[in-house]
């Protein structure tokens, strides 16, 4: 079992490296304030072509979120592959035009220094980017009355009945009678 994220360049031999993390929550540094992991596999293939660094990996990992409306925790199942290209940070940026495609979209590019790569990093970021723009436990979670504060999920309150009623009922009154 690979316990170790970082892996040195100088290190990965000619038909590249192939790892495999079976527990990689606790290497991945805070994915967020308010997410919690756990469970987390992935894999990683690592190949060099000159001092570019090709990488295919693998994320899967249970990620506790707290809903936007209840504010209660639940968890959803994340799962993606994802590719990058290392380039040493010396040469990024410094030129427009690489001597390599990158037509496409679906391979970031990133640098990498000192020789080393921070595997951790790359599934911290794969992670993230499977969260959702919003959290909520159900679809149809009614979230917490903005009143009294119950979870309108579990108790009905009486606010709601409380509120004083828009034109349109007292109208449908008048009809009535
Ligand atoms: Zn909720
Ligand atoms: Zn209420």
């Amino acid at each position: 079992m690979q316990t170790e994220t970082r892996i040195q360049v100088a290190d990965i031999p000619e038909e590249g490296l192939f790892l495999n993390f079976t527990e990689l929550s606790h290497l991945i540094p805070e994915v967020d304030e308010f997410v919690e992991i756990e469970k987390t596999q992935g894999r990683l293939e690592i190949h060099k072509s000159g001092r570019d660094i090709e990488i295919s990996g693998h994320v899967k990992s249970r990620v506790f979120l707290c809903c936007d409306r209840c504010l209660k925790s639940f968890s959803i199942q994340v799962e993606t592959p994802f590719f990058y290209l290392l380039q040493p940070k010396a040469d990024f940026g410094a030129d427009l035009e690489p001597d390599h495609q990158l037509s496409n979209d679906e391979i970031d590019v990133y640098w990498y220094e000192d020789g080393e790569i921070k595997g951790e990093e790359l599934f911290r970021e794969q992670i993230l980017l499977q969260l959702p723009m919003r959290a909520l436990c159900s679809e149809t979670c009614k979230g917490l009355c903005p009143g009294c504060g119950v979870d309108l999920n579990e108790t009905a309150c009486q606010c709601a009945k409380e509120e004083p009623q828009g034109p349109f009922a007292v109208l449908a009154q008048l009809k009535v009678s």
